[in-house]
Formats: C-alpha cells, sequence, structure tokens
C-alpha cells in the first residue's frame, strides 16, 4: 500500500471533486498522513470515503467532512481554533497545519492521549489539548477565549450558546445540529456588533456531543 498515492486519490476523488476549492485546505489534507491515526487494523482503509471507528465507541470523520468543514472555518494561518471533540486528532493535525494556535478538548482520556502521540510524532506543537471527562466539564474553553474560529465533530442538538460567547467578533463557529442519529452542518459568523448569521449546508452524521451543551 502506497499510502502517499492514496492519499492524493483521496484528496482529488473525495475532496476536490466535491466542490472543496481553498488550496490550503487541499494542501493540508494531502500533507497530513491520515493512517497514523486510526487503529493498525484499518489502516488499509485510512483513505476509503468513509469515517471509521478509533475505539470507545468513536469514529474518526470522513475525509471529506474534515476538508469541508475546515474550509468553512476560513483559515489563513492567524488563527486561535477551538475545537471540540479531538477523537483521533487527524482534523486537530489539520488545524494546527493551518491555524496559529489550536486548543482541542477531548472527553476520552485514552482517545485525547492516543492523539497526543499522533499529534507528537508529526511535530505538530502549536496544539494545546485539554482532557474534559467529568460529568458538568464545560464546553468550550473559557480561559483561551476568544477564538476567531470554533468547530464542533460531535453532534449538537441546538447551537451551544457558552461557544457563540467565546468567538472573536467575525469569527466563525461550524456545528453538526440536529438529532442524536443526524444533523445538517451549521456555520454560524459572528458580525460587527456580536450579532449571529447562521447557514445551514449539508446533512452529516457525528457521534453525540455528550454533556450539558449536549446528549
Ligand atoms: N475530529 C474527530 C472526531 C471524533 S468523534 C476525528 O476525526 O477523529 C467526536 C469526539 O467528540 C469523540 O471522541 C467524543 O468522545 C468527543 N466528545 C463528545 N462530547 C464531547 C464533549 N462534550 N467535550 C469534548 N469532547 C467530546
Amino acid at each position: 500500500m502506497n499510502y502517499e498515492i492514496a492519499r492524493k486519490k483521496m484528496v482529488q476523488e473525495q475532496i476536490v471533486a466535491r466542490g472543496v476549492s481553498d488550496r490550503r485546505v487541499i494542501d493540508a489534507m494531502l500533507k497530513i498522513p491520515r493512517h497514523i491515526f486510526v487503529q493498525e487494523a484499518f489502516a488499509l482503509q485510512a483513505y476509503n470515503d468513509t469515517s471509521l471507528p478509533i475505539g470507545e465507541k468513536q469514529t474518526i470523520s470522513q475525509p471529506y467532512m474534515v476538508a469541508l468543514m475546515t474550509e468553512q472555518l476560513e483559515l489563513r494561518g492567524t488563527e486561535k481554533v477551538l475545537e471540540i471533540g479531538t477523537g483521533s486528532g487527524y482534523q486537530t493535525a489539520i488545524l494546527a497545519t493551518l491555524a496559529d494556535r489550536v486548543c482541542t478538548a477531548e472527553r476520552i482520556r485514552p482517545l485525547a492521549l492516543r492523539a497526543r502521540k499522533c499529534l507528537d510524532s508529526l511535530r505538530l506543537f502549536n496544539i494545546m489539548l485539554r482532557i474534559n471527562d467529568s460529568e458538568d466539564s464545560p464546553v468550550g474553553w473559557e480561559e483561551e477565549a476568544p477564538f476567531d474560529a470554533i468547530i464542533v465533530t460531535a453532534g449538537a442538538p441546538d447551537i451551544p450558546k457558552v461557544l457563540t460567547d467565546q468567538l472573536a467578533v467575525g469569527g466563525r463557529l461550524v456545528i453538526p445540529v440536529g438529532s442524536e442519529a443526524e444533523q445538517v452542518l451549521v456555520k454560524i459568523v459572528k458580525g460587527a456588533d456580536g450579532e449571529l448569521e447562521t447557514a445551514s449546508s449539508v446533512g452529516c452524521r457525528f457521534v453525540p456531543l455528550i454533556g450539558r451543551q449536549g446528549w
């Protein structure tokens, strides 16, 4: 298996062909090896057009969804980004390649520790990872707010106010919103006077966001 060839094919057929056009996002998806973020047994499927199990009943998101959500964050390299749901750390690696700094939070300790190892092996050192494993851990990261971009990689019943509060003026929040079974991808932009502009795009299926702002 030549992973680099598989990755190029993934980017061309699943991402560019479906309309993702941000050159920086495309380059990051070409650069970051997805196979190191999946369990060894799934390495040969790492570049397939699908989400995959990562243990603890969680999944690494479909490559297209990672690219689409990242494109919607409109990163230019100077941003401070918050990610809720580190999971495998793959999306985190893409964000760290495209932004100045990434704060990422995960509630399942073994996943967070494995993600940390993968991210360190890629020498991505602009990432702060926090484990939110207590029942009443807040969604968000008050001490590091505001954020220029926020991405939630688990499905939420509503747009958490705590996250729009932590968005900088001009900032973008991308989050799957809907039922536990299926959601739509929602993008929220905070305007100059703090008003929120909301737009929905594609249907999607994420694992549920757990906790006070989730299920
Ligand atoms: N971007 C990840 C997606 C992982 S799935 C990847 O591609 O690998 C979503 C993750 O969100 C799971 O690991 C789950 O444990 C985590 N999660 C769910 N609710 C959370 C919460 N309230 N705070 C932090 N992480 C949460």
